[in-house]
């Protein structure tokens, strides 16, 4: 392993078609995850790693990955398996494989729910080197017979604790209990709870633990500021800003759906037929079909889209390292619902702005989110002259932390799991090998297939 982290991808031990496919992208600096993450896993350790998205986290196991792959027609099934909560990840994560791959034919195959079977049939029967898929569909193709795990020598956990608050810790299980013992394992969380540290000791066999957890990436390197203003002016005050800022891209978070829809309407109308400034405007939220979503995430990432109007559920997969403004229309409920939106700029280091609006009677709101991220947001100018008591910070961290009230319907919770991917969960693998946690090889795995191929 090295012992000091690496500052660039030159000092990492990668083929030299993985240098040209990362100077191609346009990376030379490995981030703190990717830096610690990649030696150990090109040794084959396993891997209990804290990050969120945001953090490059993604490139920190597809790179060892794709080094270590064998050529299709060497292997013929499929050699590792990513799980993701959603299917706005899985295409997030497929993606991002993909450019990691340029130069080297690899085979991967994204098997989310909610999207065309008989695509995936087809990809699954021509020949993968690398799965990508949500829980639910993943085992659906198990049971299928489309889907052979003997031969995975990989398997990762991304988002673990999303993909155990979503209720996938059974399906989860039922998988790795499938997978060959010798495997490598790679389990990647924003948090490492008591449910984490239990799968892990599970599944994984004497870990590599690294902690990229980045609580306060909103602390450090976003400028939050507030905006009070009585709900009745929120779209005037809407409007004064977004000309004030001409933001390169901007996300607008709403609480409700209908709220959403009718406020991408209202702004739809506001820029129509303007000739100073060409500004497009899309919408997500969870009314949407998949393909719909889909492309609107697409637009998003091409730069075809300026403005994005969303709702906290699909809100929280955009990756995008473009946003350059968030702006919390509505507060959200949830303190840790705020720390996502606001994840959402500022991405790899870049800077980013967020506003929040806050009425009168959500002065508590503001505290409480405050206390979260331990700053005071600065008041913005557009500020009407509501007043909001202003504490300081150590008053702030005393201060009782009350509950936000729930005066509108919340969007239901991100089961990204279809209707037939939650119904496969209870009925596979009665006949699994159930019980204690593997006993594992002795050795890494990469150490023991001879180090880095050649691609
Ligand atoms: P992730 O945390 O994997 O979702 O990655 C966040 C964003 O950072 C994605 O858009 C990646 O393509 C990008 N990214 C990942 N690693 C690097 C890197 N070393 N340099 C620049 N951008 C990166």
């Amino acid at each position: 392993m090295t012992s000091s982290m690496p500052e660039n991808f030159s000092e990492l031990p990668l083929s030299p078609i993985m240098q040209r496919a990362l100077a191609q992208i346009g990376w030379t600096k490995p981030s703190p995850i990717q830096a610690k993450v990649i030696p150990p896993a090109l040794d084959g350790f396993d891997i209990l790693g804290q990050a969120r998205t945001g953090t490059g986290k993604t490139a920190s196991f597809a790179i060892p990955i794709l080094e270590q792959l064998d050529p299709l027609r060497v292997h013929p099934l499929p050699q590792a398996l990513v799980l993701v909560p959603t299917r706005e990840l899985a295409n997030q994560v497929h993606g991002e494989f993909v450019k990691l791959a340029e130069g080297c034919p690899t085979e991967i195959v994204e098997v989310a729910g909610g999207k065309h079977m008989q695509k995936q049939l087809k990809a699954l029967a021509k020949g993968v080197q690398v799965v990508v898929g949500t829980p639910g569909r993943v085992i659906d193709h198990i049971q299928r017979g489309s889907l052979r795990l003997e031969g995975l020598w990989c398997v990762v956990l991304d988002e673990a604790d999303r993909m155990l608050d979503i209720g996938f810790r059974p399906s989860i299980e039922r998988i790795l209990r499938r997978c060959p013992e010798n495997r490598q394992t790679m389990l990647l969380s924003a948090t490492l709870d008591e449910r984490i540290r239990d799968l892990a000791n599970r599944y994984l066999f004497e870990p590599v633990i690294i902690d990229c957890s980045d609580k306060d990436v909103s602390v450090e390197t976003i400028e939050q500021r507030f905006i009070s203003v009585s709900p009745d002016r929120k779209h005037e005050v809407l409007l004064q800003l977004l000309e004030r800022e001409e933001p390169p891209q901007a996300i607008i978070f709403c609480r409700t759906k209908i709220g959403t829809a009718k406020l991408h309407r209202q702004l739809e109308r506001y820029y129509v037929g303007r000739t100073d400034r060409k500004v497009r405007v899309g919408t997500i939220h969870g009314d949407m079909s998949q393909p719909q979503r889909d492309e609107v995430f697409k637009a998003l990432r091409e730069n075809k889209l300026d403005i994005l109007v969303a709702t906290d559920v699909v809100g929280r997969g955009i990756d995008v390292s473009s946003i350059s403004h968030i702006i919390n229309y509505d507060l959200p409920d949830e303190c840790d619902d705020y720390v996502h939106r606001v994840g959402r700029t500022g991405r790899m280091g870049r800077s980013g702005i967020a506003f929040s609006f806050v009425s009168k009677d959500q002065g508590y709101m503001l505290t409480d989110i405050e206390q979260r991220i331990n700053r005071m947001l600065e008041k913005d100018p557009l500020s009407e002259n509501v007043g909001k008591r202003r504490e300081s910070p150590s008053t702030l961290a005393q201060a009782s932390a009350g509950n936000a009230p729930s005066d509108q319907a919340q969007e239901p919770q991100p089961v990204d799991a279809t209707s037939s991917e939650s119904s496969v969960q209870e009925t596979i693998q009665a006949d699994l090998p159930f019980g204690s946690a593997p006993a594992r090889r002795t050795l890494g795995r990469a150490k023991s297939r001879g180090s880095v191929r050649k691609r």
